[in-house]
């Protein structure tokens, strides 16, 4: 049966982001809390919450039941129109959103949800460029893979890439992009980014992930985020905080940008806004962008926005976080996750950094310490060379514990519900995971 399943899978149903050969999905039959389990009856603690997206562990009851009580009230009705569940979750939004950020559009992906701001901060600006930084990630289509830092947007370039993006450095004190450490950089990556701005015409806005998911882990010391807020707010540039990922409790607040009392003039967001059981971006505006679309066209739209059954899970999420205390726990939680791993560093000398802030986590894999030398580079993974990480990931699934494992760094990012006993099991089997890279060190 379970033959089956994965081979109409793969024969019939496209893999995304791989080469098709040699694709060999696990059939997941079942999930529960921190746990998802296969075919064959083995149980995998999540540590990465799928994709850094169920937020308040698999199949959270309030938020099922909410889906389906909408699915028998009204699952669909056209976006010209309204419903109760479109009202009241923007309501509801109201609550947790940074101060100021009151009007909203509802999409059905983070990519939608910056593909939409991208055109409302043209719109709005009549300016064109968008400036993204080089490690990030905004997504898949069109205008957000273009502003992808990372190796997802060559795959595009340069034929179909559309014109208007320009990529600055990103903030990453592991590793500068311009060779300083903080603080006596003064935060210049945020200053070239004013540099950057003064020198191109027409820049629209700015993108930037508060703190960068996928890439890395890559938290910002405390002056970036403000610094980067007044440059654009002086310039005339709006800023957009891509909260994709960051969003929703997993660093210990709401929104990253929480932790530096930066409101953003758009925040996108998606993943976590639904605990990943509905298909939902959410793309939260200022008053004076929502006042702007007053009397100018607002030029955008889907079939399936404000959908009901995406808007379902909402405010049966929120009530959850807000229920199990999930963004006081991150916080607490995430204390014990980086206390366990700095002690693998201490153990394992493939490590070169460990970070995170809430539960949100990466473990940098290196070939040496002292030069930081990564075991793959992007330029492995974009051309199918096989990745120490993707060695360690596939050791630690041996051992019942998935995670995702990126170009040279694993990301530990478990649902908000874990426990310590779970913490445990988990960091013990990446321990012994972490011996195959230990293996492959030169020396
Ligand atoms: N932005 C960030 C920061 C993300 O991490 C992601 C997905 O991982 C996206 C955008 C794209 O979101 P989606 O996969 O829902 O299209």
């Amino acid at each position: 049966m379970s033959d089956d399943i994965v081979e109409l899978t793969t024969k019939h149903t496209y893999g995304t982001w791989r080469a098709q050969r040699g694709w060999k999905p696990i059939h997941v039959t079942r999930a529960e809390g921190c746990a998802f389990w296969d075919a064959s009856g083995k149980r995998y603690l999540d540590l990465s919450s799928q994709l850094i997206c169920s937020n308040l562990g698999h199949q959270n009851e309030a938020v099922i039941e909410a889906i389906c009580a909408q699915a028998r009230q009204l699952a669909y009705i056209s976006p010209a129109h309204t419903c109760e569940v479109r009202a009241r979750v923007a309501q509801k939004l109201l609550e947790v959103m940074p101060k100021g950020l009151d009007k909203f559009f509802f999409a059905t992906s983070g990519t939608e949800a910056n593909e939409a701001a991208f055109k409302m901060a043209r719109l709005y600006t009549g300016k064109h460029k968008i400036i993204a930084r080089y490690t990030s990630y905004h997504g898949s289509t069109a205008g957000s893979v273009a502003a992808t830092g990372d190796f997802r947007r060559w795959f595009i370039e340069p034929a179909g890439k559309i014109p208007g993006v320009v990529f600055g450095p990103e903030v990453n004190c592991y590793r500068c992009p311009l060779g300083r450490s903080h603080p006596e950089c003064g935060v210049a990556c945020a200053d070239y980014l004013a540099y950057m701005i003064d020198h191109e015409e027409n820049v629209a806005a700015v993108i930037v992930e508060p703190v960068v998911g996928t890439n890395g882990v890559l938290i910002p010391p405390a002056d970036y985020l403000p610094k980067i807020a007044e440059v654009a707010r002086k310039r005339g540039v709006l800023l957009i905080a891509d909260e994709v990922m960051s969003g929703w409790g997993r660093t210990g607040k709401w929104f990253a940008v929480d932790h530096w009392g930066v409101v953003p003039d758009i925040l996108t967001t998606a993943k976590g806004v639904t605990n990943a059981a509905a298909p939902l971006g959410v793309v939260a505006t200022s008053r004076a962008i929502a006042d702007y679309f007053d009397d100018n066209m607002f030029a955008h739209g889907h079939t399936y926005e404000a959908h009901p059954l995406t808007l379902a899970p909402v405010i049966a999420a929120i009530d959850e976080y807000r229920r199990l205390d999930l963004l006081d726990r991150a916080t607490k939680m995430g204390d014990v996750v980086g206390a366990k791993l700095r002690a693998l560093k201490e153990k394992h000398p493939s490590i070169g950094d460990v970070r995170g802030i809430g539960l949100f986590w990466a473990v940098e894999l290196v070939k040496d310490r002292a030069t930081k030398e990564p075991f793959n580079v992007p330029q492995d993974k974009a051309a199918r060379r096989p990745l120490v990480v993707d060695a360690v990931v596939a050791e630690a699934a041996k051992r019942g514990v998935s995670l995702m494992g990126w170009v040279s760094h694993l990301l530990v990012a478990p649902p908000l519900i874990i426990s310590e006993a779970e913490i445990d099991e988990g960091i013990a089997a990446l321990d012994a995971a972490l011996d195959v890279a230990d293996q492959r060190l030169s020396g």
